[in-house]
């Protein structure tokens, strides 16, 4: 089993290196940002409750994703292992995350640290706001999204370091 946590700020290119990965390994790909994303476009009560932490650039409340992601993780049948994106994004969920592999006697193999500096995710947030529409990626929300990054996400940088398992990757440059 191949268990990966993509890691890193918004915009620092999760999605775009989890697709390589996949395209390369074969294993299933978990983001949650997409699977909340699909919640609000089918009109779920799911999706509202969402949507209302998104579009303030908060983070929906870690009970409910670890929730989400035990489901998502069940439904993976024959599985080479699993790349998470855009999770955990709290202690608490690096925690749970840990327990749920546990009790299916695996764990993290890595956990790659997409480091970005600050004024290059704020242009790519900015052009991907532009080109996809997606809204939350505006300059007032980013700058909430980049606050919650630092304070309530950055902390699992040590917790994974503590693991023994982190690995720095330079997120800048050609996407090869
Ligand atoms: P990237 O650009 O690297 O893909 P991102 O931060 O722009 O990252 P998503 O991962 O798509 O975007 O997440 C979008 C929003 O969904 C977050 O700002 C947050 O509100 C919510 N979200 C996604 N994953 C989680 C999670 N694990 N816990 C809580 N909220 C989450
Ligand atoms: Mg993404």
């Amino acid at each position: 089993m191949l268990n990966i946590v993509i890691f890193g700020a918004p915009g620092s290119g999760k999605g775009t290196q989890s697709e390589r990965i996949v395209a390369k390994y074969g294993i299933n790909h978990i983001s949650t940002g997409d699977v909340l994303r699909g919640e609000i476009k089918g009109g779920t009560e799911l999706g509202k409750l969402a949507k209302s932490y998104i579009d303030e650039g908060q983070l929906i409340p870690d009970e409910l994703m670890i929730k989400i992601l035990a489901s998502v993780l069940d439904s993976f049948k024959d599985s080479k292992g699993v790349i998470f994106d855009g999770f955990p994004r709290t202690i608490p969920q690096a925690e749970a995350l840990k327990k749920m592999l546990k009790e299916r006697d695996q764990d993290i193999t890595v956990m790659l640290d997409l480091e970005v500096p600050e004024e290059e995710l704020m242009t790519r947030l900015i052009l991907r706001g532009k080109e996809s529409g997606r809204a939350d990626d505006n300059e007032e929300t980013i700058k909430k999204r980049l606050l919650v990054y630092h304070t309530q996400t950055a902390p699992l940088v040590d917790f994974y370091k503590t693991e023994g398992t982190y690995q720095y990757i330079k997120g800048i440059g050609t996407i090869d």
